[in-house]
Parts: structure tokens; C-alpha cells; sequence
């Protein structure tokens, strides 16, 4: 059983969201899935919700955010999903920066940091780079200490599994 030893009270509308997220990564760490979560919001409204499905979908592009851009299209019937935030409680990798742009999102909110994937300044930053199309504008750190201690947390958890504890 996950002890989640934090009580979070938003204080404002990113932290809000965040919280949404951070419920969707709890989902992930509970079917033992990489606890990352996401939500796409438009006007002030959860259109999509996103776990990180790796393992049960045997898919390595079944991200969180992934997720959210596919269910996001489908709720506005466009894949352009203009005035939208996409709310991640980890670090965009390549593979969700790059869908984010193609899709439009107008901004980007994420909590920790991802030493091995993060695509906004942790391995590449692509945020950085002017796009020729579409800009997104980007924010780290909503809600990072939850966020990072689920990751701990679970791969403490999954190492002490390997070593047989
Ligand atoms: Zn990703």
C-alpha cells in the first residue's frame, strides 16, 4: 500500500490541475506503471485525463501526455487543440514535446524534473529552440515535490522487488 504523505491545498489554478495530474500518476504507481500523470485543460475544463500505460499497453509511446493529445482530439473533434494546458506531472520527454507541438497545445505545465528524458532543459531542451510553426509557452516545478517523491518512491519500491526484499 502507497502512503501518499502529502496534503496538497492549490493555490492556484496551475497547482489546481497539478493536483489532477498528481490524482492520475497515483492511478500509474497502483498498476504498477511509471507514476506519471497528465491532464489537457480547455477554458478552464478537464477535457482529458492520461496515466502513464506502458506496461499493460506493451507500448513505450503510451504516455501520460500521449494519452491526453489522443483523448483531447477526440473531446474537441480537432486535433488542433488550440487553447489548451497540458498539465504533466513530470517533464515532457521528446516524443510528448514534439505531439504537443504538432497538436498545438498552447502551453505546458509539469512538476519534476527527468533526468533522462526531460525535454525542457533536463537531457535536450527543445523548448529553447524557436519553432518555425508553433510556440508553446512552458513552466516546471508546479507541484514538483509529490510529483518526484511518487518516482522515488516507486523505483525504490521496484529495486527492493529485484533484490527480493
Ligand atoms: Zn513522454
Amino acid at each position: 500500500m502507497l502512503e501518499f504523505p502529502f496534503h496538497i491545498v492549490p493555490e492556484n489554478n496551475d497547482e489546481k490541475f497539478m493536483l489532477e495530474a498528481l490524482k492520475e500518476a497515483l492511478k500509474a504507481f497502483k498498476e504498477e506503471e511509471v507514476p506519471i500523470g497528465a491532464v489537457l485543460v480547455h477554458e478552464n475544463r478537464i477535457i482529458a485525463r492520461g496515466h502513464n500505460q506502458v506496461e499493460m499497453l506493451h507500448d513505450a509511446t503510451a504516455h501520460a501526455e500521449m494519452l491526453c493529445i489522443t483523448a483531447g482530439a477526440v473531446c474537441l473533434e480537432n486535433w488542433r487543440l488550440t487553447d489548451t494546458t497540458l498539465y504533466s506531472t513530470l517533464e515532457p520527454c521528446a516524443m510528448c514535446a514534439g505531439a504537443a507541438i504538432l497538436s498545438r497545445v498552447s502551453r505546458i505545465c509539469w512538476g519534476a524534473k527527468d533526468i533522462r528524458q526531460g525535454a525542457n532543459g533536463s537531457w535536450v531542451d527543445l523548448f529553447s529552440v524557436k519553432h518555425p510553426i508553433h510556440e508553446i509557452a512552458i513552466e516546471g516545478g508546479v507541484l514538483e515535490e509529490p510529483s518526484a517523491w511518487l518516482m522515488k518512491e516507486f523505483f525504490k519500491l521496484r529495486r527492493e522487488k529485484v533484490d527480493g526484499g
